[in-house]
């Protein structure tokens, strides 16, 4: 099938796409990788798309003391070869590792992904689980920031105002002792995964566990933040047991059965990958503490 027709605008700055998009109730196309499938089907018909890929200043990732900072025309692979922001945040190439297929990693943008608020899509998980927040600008309100955690309100559904651009997300760092992991399963490599999980683990300088959350994708209509730091609380990287939770996850989620998998398998994957990224995560934040 082909689009509805539309009006195609191309604007050059951020103010610019602002007023496009409130004059015509348009949206912003980045990637196209998300938008475009979803016209051609015609699950979506905006009058207009505001192509942002000319506009200025929304390019870089900055690598800052507290937080890796991605403008809104950022790839995937862009954000996933980056050595500066792997060194900072090593979850986002390891989340990154998994969204889709290299070509449209090459295209697509991950503060598209967040915007697209796929309950299945991996950054908008690793966001939430950082505890990050998405920086927004419009005509009406000029610029604001919202946290991860008030973003995404359902399945493809964001606190983003309709007349809004994202220009960038903040991933802050996670606290000095940390490390993370990513795992996921899917049918096939480079599929939405049927559940996935990332994991933020922090030790102290006696390597002893202070704080640990988890965040899933694919077991709710958002990604599911959950903080289990009180399952390890105090005990040693080496003898830590996170059993307590998978009980944790498994009372927060909601997975419904699709095509791809019963609801009662997602919710068995949820709980063993929990406790594997969990150890992961624990295992990584290890050599990080200085002995
Ligand atoms: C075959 C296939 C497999 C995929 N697998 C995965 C996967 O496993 N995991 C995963 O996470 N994703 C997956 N994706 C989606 C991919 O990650 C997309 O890149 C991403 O969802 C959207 O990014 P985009 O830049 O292409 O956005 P677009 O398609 O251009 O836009 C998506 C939506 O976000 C809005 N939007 C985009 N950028 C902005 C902005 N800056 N401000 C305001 N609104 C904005 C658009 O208006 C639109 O509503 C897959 C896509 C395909 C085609």
């Amino acid at each position: 099938m082909k689009p509805a027709p539309f009006a195609y605008l191309l604007p050059s700055t951020v103010d610019e796409a602002a007023e496009m998009l409130a004059a015509t109730g348009g949206k912003v196309l980045a990637g196209g990788q998300s938008l475009i499938p979803l016209m051609s089907m015609r699950l979506a018909a905006p009058p207009a798309l505001v192509d942002i890929n000319r506009v200025g200043g929304i390019t870089d990732i900055e690598v800052g003391d507290d937080a890796v900072r991605v403008g809104a025309l950022v790839r995937h692979a862009a954000l996933e070869a980056h050595a500066p922001a792997y060194d900072a945040n090593p979850l986002l190439r390891r989340a990154l590792r998994h969204v889709a297929h290299a070509t449209i990693r090459n295209r697509g943008t991950t503060v598209g992904s967040i915007v697209h608020a796929d309950p299945a899509g991996e950054m908008p998980a690793v966001l939430r689980l950082l505890g990050g927040s998405v920086e927004a600008v419009s005509q009406a309100r000029g610029r604001r920031s919202i946290d991860a955690a008030d973003f995404f309100v359902g399945p493809l559904e964001s606190a983003l105002g309709e007349d809004e651009i994202a220009v960038g997300v903040v991933f802050p760092r996670p606290p000095a002792g940390s490390g993370s992991s990513w795992l996921e399963i899917s049918r096939r490599r480079g599929d939405y995964a049927l559940v996935g999980v990332g994991a933020v683990v922090t030790l102290d300088s006696d390597r002893n566990v202070i704080g640990a959350a988890v965040s899933l994708i694919s077991v709710g209509a958002t990604p599911v933040h959950v903080d289990v730091g009180h399952v390890g609380a105090d005990s040693a990287y080496d003898d830590v047991d996170w059993s307590g939770a998978t009980e944790l996850v498994d009372a927060a989620i909601s997975p419904e059965a699709d095509i791809h998998a019963t609801a009662d398998y997602r919710r068995h994957l949820a709980q063993v990958l929990t406790r594997r990224a969990l150890a992961e995560a624990t295992a990584d934040a290890a050599p990080r503490v200085a002995a």
